[in-house]
């Protein structure tokens, strides 16, 4: 009688526990499932800043009380601030981590890098680089550090790399130049630069920060021959998959220096995009919103320059999405809020998604950012695609 009672107490337990079992598979299931459409969290924040100072250009200054904020945050939340040189090293070897991580870059060797950024920076420990304009620093140009502050920094860790000699627009081609003088006086401007920083500073990390943010396909294929990591100045985060010669970075100055805004960027993960394409005038304004198209349309452009007329230009990101990120993600134009999606791909089954501007873009550079909530960590993905469109004559606009 007691044996019975015992085998029907053990049976007991056993469905009990395997009920339970059961119930522990189904979830570790699901959450793998959800998880794997959950992208990569493995991202690294590349920030950019000019100067540090009350006194500069505005757009391109931050103050220093704001500085010393992000700063501030970095400590508190841990993050894992890693050099030039470090950087590159993890980007080559494709070895990202999970932990928070931030690069801090500074272009165009300004004064209040080295009287007001870096003392702050020293405090905490932090390490940096500065992407240097070599003709700025020659020409004793107002707001320019000295090669003399810039080695004293350099013998304490601090990296120089570069930003080519004369800071110039490197997509914009001479008038009658061919592409082959177009793309050797490319390669005299970045080796000199380089060979200046190293003669200088003794280092030559093989990094460039486009000026201006600009670059085109024959550029990022020309630092590659060269051996070069290009550094672009369109938000998002770096992930496994980012292209080395078109890293993005944040760029903090002007509207965009708060702690709200800084936390949100440096948070950043990076969505794998496999391609990106871009086009022109797709009407998807006159689709309902995140219509799912079977194909992606044609998508010819080999760049992101637009003639002044054609104001309509699209952006299609490869990547795939669950439901819900589907749902979830948001892309907005310079100046334009909001702007129309289309998935491509069938349902539980997207390949990527098109943007397109819903009026004509500003003359000039502006840009497409996309975000998406995560689901797990409330950090947001974050990628944008730049844009160019030239001035009524077709012709590049004054800066
Ligand atoms: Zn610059």
């Amino acid at each position: 009688m007691k044996q019975g009672i015992n085998r029907r107490l053990v049976n007991k337990v056993v469905l009990r526990l395997s009920q339970c079992l059961l119930v522990a598979v189904f979830w570790a299931m699901t959450y793998s499932i959800v998880k794997a459409f959950e992208q990569d969290d493995r991202a690294i924040a590349v920030l950019q800043y000019h100067h540090v100072s009350e006194e500069t250009p505005f757009l391109t200054s931050i103050k220093p009380d704001e500085f010393e904020a992000h700063l501030d945050y970095l400590v508190q939340q841990k993050f894992d601030v890693i050099s030039l040189s470090a950087f590159l090293e993890r980007m080559k070897k494709g070895q990202l981590t999970s932990q928070k991580t931030a690069v801090i870059t500074f272009d165009d060797a300004y004064t209040s890098i080295h009287d007001v950024a870096w003392p702050l920076l020293k405090e905490r420990n932090f390490p940096f680089s500065v992407f240097v304009n070599t003709e700025a620093v020659d020409q004793k140009l107002r707001h320019s550090m000295t090669w003399s502050q810039m080695k004293a920094m350099a013998e304490q860790g601090v990296e120089f790399a570069n930003h080519t000699s004369s800071h110039l627009h490197m997509i914009r081609k001479l008038d009658g130049e061919t592409d082959k003088a177009w793309l050797s006086r490319i390669k005299a401007e970045i080796q000199s630069a380089e060979s200046k920083i190293e003669q200088e500073l003794g280092q030559s990390h093989k990094a460039l920060a486009y000026p201006f943010g600009e670059y085109n396909p024959q550029i990022q294929a020309l630092l590659k021959r060269m051996g070069y990591v290009g550094f672009a100045q369109h938000s998002g985060a770096v992930g496994v998959m980012s292209d080395l010669q078109a890293i993005p970075r944040f760029p903090f100055g002007g509207y965009y220096t708060s702690l709200d805004d800084f936390v949100t960027k440096v948070n950043a993960l990076a969505l794998p995009v496999n391609d990106v394409k871009l086009g022109l005038e797709l009407s998807i304004d006159t689709l309902p919103d995140n219509h799912v198209l079977d194909e992606l349309p044609p998508m010819k452009r080999k760049d992101w320059l637009y003639l002044h007329n054609e104001t309509k230009p699209a952006v299609y990101f490869e990547t795939m999405l669950s439901d819900t990120q589907a749902k979830q993600i948001t892309c907005y134009a310079s100046g334009q809020g909001r702007v129309p999606l289309a998935l491509v791909g069938k349902e539980h089954e997207y390949h990527g998604f098109l943007v397109e501007t819903v009026k004509a873009p500003p003359v000039g550079r502006s840009r497409f950012n996309c975000t998406l909530p995560s689901q797990w960590s409330g950090r947001f993905y974050w990628l944008s695609q730049p844009i160019i469109r030239l001035d009524k004559e077709n012709r590049w606009y004054q800066e």
